[in-house]
């Protein structure tokens, strides 16, 4: 068997596409778990998948519990402290809105303040009943609805990653869908890069990251928005204070941290917090990097990353303690 076996894949998962580079004896059979792990995460965590724990756990709000995996189960009891840590701008219950600005953005339209308002009320993590003894989950009131766009990906690539270790992979690249999770540094030992989109650019490069076993993720203001007449940007990530799309000042939000999943939520929580509040929750969470960038195209970037950012344009970068 050949030890610097490479293999690289790329398929469609947890709705969107995935793509990973995997080094080693057994790098075959790791991208093949990998790809059966993907498949039952997504079969757990997705809203849009009928019988779903998730979608199981929304159809029955405000009836009944619902027993769910023990994946799941954790899943959301960590989104809820992560709720409870970021001031308002995180909050996994954001599926009506979700839903509504859905059905709004498809017809170029902005639904009314009344309509928001009524979504709105039923937006609240306190209203997630956990059961630790069942690993059951009820939500308080009919109409609620879970959606984990902002966790459940950096969560299963965490997961895939330990499902990868155990074929003694010790180099590996996983892109799902934006987030980027890395196990050591290439076989050469070199880092690996990371490019972070130029958020005014379409399929520009506003600059390169390079991180060892590390995981990026950016959210930004770029993806599945539109312009409306008004000239605002009407984009997917949601301020659960106003129910409006965040206008935090920050238009592109990047993590650097060793976990998936707490770098996919801070992304989206900092981006709805903007730059002050946005380094308040940060400093809760140990070993955390970021690159923020706001209106006027200004990077923002933690000390501890600026030996490893390059930026492709110039424009003014402003370190922070
Ligand atoms: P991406 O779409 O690139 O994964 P994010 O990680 O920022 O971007 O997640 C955005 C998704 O998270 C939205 O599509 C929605 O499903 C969900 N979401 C939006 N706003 C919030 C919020 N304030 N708190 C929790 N989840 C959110
Ligand atoms: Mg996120």
């Amino acid at each position: 068997m050949n030890e610097c076996n490479v293999e690289s894949t790329q398929y469609c998962g947890m709705g969107t596409v995935i793509s990973s580079k995997v080094y080693g004896a057994y790098a075959n059979e790791a991208l093949a778990a990998a790809k059966q792990e993907a498949i039952r995460l997504e079969g757990l965590l997705s809203r849009f998948i009928p019988h779903s724990d998730i979608s199981r756990i929304n159809s029955s709000a405000g009836i009944s519990y619902e027993r769910v995996a023990n994946i799941t189960y954790k899943v959301l009891a960590t989104a809820v402290e992560f709720s409870k840590n970021c001031q308002g701008c995180f909050d996994v219950t954001i599926g009506p809105l979700m839903n509504l600005w859905s059905y709004y953005k498809q017809r170029h339209k902005t639904p009314s303040k009344i309509i928001i308002d009524k979504f709105l009320n039923l937006i609240d993590y306190a209203d997630i009943e956990l059961d630790a003894n069942n690993n059951a989950v009820f939500l308080k009131r009919k109409g609620q609805s879970l959606d984990l766009g902002a966790i459940g990906k950096g969560y299963a690539a965490d997961l895939i990653l330990e499902v990868i270790k155990e074929y003694s992979i010790t180099s590996a690249f996983f892109n799902i869908g934006g987030n980027v999770a890395t196990i050591g540094a290439k076989p050469d030992g070199s880092r690996w890069n990371v490019g972070i989109r130029h958020p005014r650019k379409a399929n520009g490069l506003l600059g390169v990251v390079s991180i060892v076993n590390k995981s990026v993720v950016t959210s930004g203001d770029y993806e599945r928005y539109y312009i409306a007449g008004d000239g605002r940007r009407y984009h997917h990530i949601i301020n659960p204070t106003t129910g409006y799309p965040a206008d935090s000042g920050l238009i592109s939000v990047t993590i650097v941290a060793d976990s998936s999943m707490v770098a996919d939520v801070l992304s989206t929580a900092v981006f709805v917090a903007g730059l002050e509040k946005g380094l308040d929750i940060i400093k809760k969470y140990s070993g955390i990097e970021a690159i923020m960038i706001d209106n006027d195209l200004k990077i923002y970037i933690t000390k501890g990353l600026i030996k490893y950012f390059s930026v492709f344009e110039k424009t003014e970068v402003c370190i922070l303690d």
